[in-house]
C-alpha cells in the first residue's frame, strides 16, 4: 500500500532552570516513525536512557522481520506493526535496565517514552509514563495518551480535578516507565488517519505549560516547524521548569 506524506519537525531545549538535558527525539521521515523521551537519573544517566530508548525503537522498527521476535496470533498487518511497535519500547525498556544494572553511575536511571508510527492508513501510538501525544482533527484536540502518572489516576476516579492535577505536589510521580524494571506494559492505541490530521509529541515540560487550546491553536495555524519553535517559547517564557521536547507530524496525504 502507498505511504502516507508527513511533513514533520522537532525541536528540544533545555529550558529555563535546568543545567542539562535529558529528553532525545527522533524524526525518521523514511519509517514515519517519531519518538519522544524524556529521561531521569543522575550523573548522565537521564540523557543515555533517554538515547538508548530512541535509538531502540528506530533500530527495531527498521529492522525488525514483521512477526520475528513477536508472538502474534494471525497475520494480520494490524496486529504485526502494534506488536513490533510494542516490542521496540519494551526492548529498550529492557537495555536501560541491564545497562543501569552493570554500572553504579548508572544506576536507577529509566525515561518515559511516546512513539508514532504512521503504517499506510494508520497512525500507531505507544507510550510509557507522561510524555504525550495530541491529536488536533479539523477543530478538536484530543489528548490521545493516558500518563501513567498518580496525579492521572486521581483525576480519573474523580478525586482531582484536571486543574488541581496541574499544581499538585506530586505531579511528576509515575508508575510506569522504562528501565526501572526488566520489563514493563505499553499502551498502545491504533487510529485511522484523515488527511491534514497533526500530530504533537512531547514531554511534560511543554504539556505542563500550555494548555490544551493553545496546543490546538499552534498546531492548526502553523506549520510544524514554526508551530514547535513558537510552543518551546512559551513554555521557556512561562518559566520553562524542565527540559522541554517537541516534535509536530502533519498528514499531507493518506493512501
Ligand atoms: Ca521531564
Amino acid at each position: 500500500m502507498a505511504r502516507a506524506r508527513v511533513i514533520a519537525a522537532g525541536e528540544t531545549n533545555v529550558g529555563m532552570k535546568r543545567s542539562h538535558n535529558e529528553d532525545n527525539f527522533l524524526i525518521n521521515e523514511e519509517l514515519n516513525l517519531y519518538v519522544v523521551a524524556d529521561g531521569m537519573g543522575g550523573h548522565n544517566g537521564g540523557e543515555y536512557a533517554s538515547a538508548i530508548c530512541v535509538n531502540t525503537v528506530e533500530e527495531i522498527v527498521e529492522n525488525m522481520e514483521l512477526g520475528d521476535a513477536v508472538p502474534v496470533e494471525e497475520d494480520d498487518p494490524v496486529d504485526l506493526v502494534r506488536e513490533k511497535l510494542r516490542y521496540a519500547l519494551r526492548l529498550s525498556g529492557r537495555r536501560i535496565y541491564e545497562k543501569a544494572a552493570e554500572s553504579p553511575e548508572f544506576h536507577g536511571m529509566g525515561t518515559t517514552a511516546v512513539a508514532l508510527l504512521i503504517d499506510a492508513g494508520n497512525a500507531f501510538v505507544a507510550h510509557v509514563g507522561d510524555s504525550r501525544l495530541y491529536l488536533v482533527r479539523e477543530d478538536t484536540v484530543q489528548q490521545v495518551t493516558e500518563d501513567h502518572s498518580f496525579v492521572a489516576r486521581q483525576v480519573k476516579a474523580g478525586a482531582l480535578t484536571e486543574e488541581q492535577a496541574k499544581s499538585h505536589r506530586m505531579r511528576n510521580v509515575i508508575y510506569r516507565s522504562l528501565g526501572y524494571q526488566e520489563d514493563v506494559e505499553v499502551d498502545v492505541q491504533v487510529l485511522a488517519l484523515r488527511k491534514g490530521d497533526r500530530f504533537l509529541l512531547c514531554s511534560d515540560g511543554l504539556s505542563g505549560h500550555l494548555e490544551e487550546f493553545e496546543i490546538f491553536d499552534h498546531l492548526k495555524n502553523h506549520a510544524p516547524q514554526e508551530a514547535s519553535r513558537r510552543m518551546i517559547d512559551l513554555a521557556c517564557e512561562r518559566g520553562g521548569d524542565d527540559n522541554i521536547t517537541v516534535v509536530v507530524a502533519l498528514v499531507d496525504e493518506v493512501p
